[in-house]
């Protein structure tokens, strides 16, 4: 993973005619703090964890990146996670660098008291390398709006100061931003829209607001990305024909309505058995529709799979859905791949936008947030679109051009 984000940059970087010294700080992380950190768990007795604050390229602003709890985290996932960041924050046209944390630990083998210890111990470890303009951490895998919570009151009682704006992803009554629970989903929604207004590939043309004859989307997870994403697009005339988790998926041609499907998944632990046929996560991905939504996991899309995808639009929610020989197999064959750094950056846009909320502790109602959100990711998308309809190159391509150039622009 580490290799392969800086392949990409090296790649784009050079034929961008870029110098060695320039790559170089695109590619090396400014700061990697790695910590070794004591709890102490239930038992009395106390366990050693492993912790990394990656922060890789601070030149556009702070640094900001999530952090993850996973028990197979390591150094260099955390260091590829703060590099593709620092690429994210630009594309989206954010006053941040990139960073990216984590803890090598399984968060549902520990009690909630173990729980906020570590989470606390490990925010008092970073607490001399994070801040509101320095670094900005948020929630990742594993890791939630409770977690920024005791992370953010540890922070605050070792600096002797308030400071929200240190942690985003918070509760609302902590500081939060209304409408960041949806944002990745309907950052995704609003990217997609202003790639169809754009392309040939119009909804229009095909009536969507003719019942029968709407764009068909099948969508694979329905955590929180795949769920909102599902449940706004639905909203807004697409019909969603397919939806998975990890226990398999669902297909119905007629159309599934994904706030009852949650419904039914809340009530049984699972969405398969809700209507329509069953599938496997595999054979959702090769399903007949428009738009594939990869919302769950990275690499699901390989060299094995990619031959049989039929939809011509793939709008990367995850991070990393397609492996680099399925991506340069689909893209070839013309299928139009919104890259997850465009894609998925509504929730680090609504993480901005609560940022900037505790700064000037006032706060915005849902709809002005939504409001914002729309104008932000529209943005990102038509110059990352202008980009790559004037050097006729893939939207990923462009993607990564547009954040090197916002970047190395700003470099003294
Ligand atoms: P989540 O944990 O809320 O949901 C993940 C979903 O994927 C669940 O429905 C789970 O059942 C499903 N899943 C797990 N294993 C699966 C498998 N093998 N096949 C199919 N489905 C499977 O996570 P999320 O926050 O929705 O994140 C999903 C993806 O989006 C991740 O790649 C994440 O990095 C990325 N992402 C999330 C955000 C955000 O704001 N939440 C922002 C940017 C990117």
């Amino acid at each position: 993973m580490l290799e392969s984000a800086q392949a990409l940059i090296r790649k784009t970087a050079e034929k961008m005619k870029l110098d060695e010294e320039t790559i170089k700080r695109l590619i090396e992380p400014e700061m990697i703090n790695e910590f070794a950190f004591p709890v102490t768990m239930d038992s009395g007795k106390k366990k050693v964890f492993k912790g990394w604050r990656i922060q890789h390229n601070s030149v556009l602003g702070p640094y900001k990146g999530g952090i993850r709890f996973h028990p197979e985290t390591v150094r260099e996932e955390v260091q590829a996670l703060a590099t593709l960041m620092s690429i994210k924050c630009a594309v989206a046209g954010l006053p941040y660098g990139g960073s990216k944390g984590g803890i090598a630990v399984d968060p549902k083998k520990l009690s909630k008291t173990e729980l906020e210890r570590l989470s606390k111990a490990f925010a008092a470890r970073i607490v001399y390398v994070i801040g509101e303009n320095v670094d900005v951490p948020a929630p990742d895998v594993n890791t939630t709006p409770q977690i920024m919570a005791w992370m953010l009151d540890e922070y605050q009682k070792i600096k002797g100061y308030k400071s929200p704006a240190t942690f985003t992803g918070k509760p609302i009554s902590m500081g939060g931003s209304l409408g960041r629970t949806e944002a990745t989903g309907r950052g995704g929604l609003f990217v997609l829209q202003a790639l169809l207004e754009k392309a040939r590939y119009r909804p229009a043309e095909r009536e969507v607001s003719s019942p029968s004859n709407k764009l068909t989307v099948a969508v694979q997870g329905f955590g929180n990305v795949g769920y909102y994403f599902s449940k706004l697009a639905h909203e807004a005339g697409f019909k969603i024909v397919a939806v998975s988790d990890s226990r398999g998926g669902i297909y119905d041609k007629e159309g599934l309505d994904p706030v009852k499907v949650m419904e039914y998944k809340k009530k049984k632990g699972a969405v398969s058995g809700y209507s329509g046929k069953k599938v496997t996560n595999e054979e959702l991905l090769i399903l007949p529709v428009d738009i594939l939504v990869p919302a769950a996991l990275e690499n699901v899309i390989d060299e094995k799979n990619c031959t049989k995808v039929k939809a011509k639009i793939i709008l990367e929610m995850a991070n990393g859905p397609l492996t680099e020989e399925a991506y340069l197999y689909l893209s070839k064959k013309g299928v139009v791949i919104i890259p997850d750094v465009l894609a998925n950056s509504g929730g680090v846009t609504v993480s901005y936008l609560e940022w900037v909320q505790n700064r000037m502790g006032y706060y915005w109602s849902e709809k002005e947030v939504n409001d914002k959100l729309k104008i932000m990711m529209e943005k990102a998308f038509n110059d990352i679109w202008k980009k790559s309809a004037s050097r006729r190159i893939p939207l990923k391509q462009a993607a990564f051009e547009v954040a090197i150039e916002r970047i190395t622009s700003a470099m003294v």
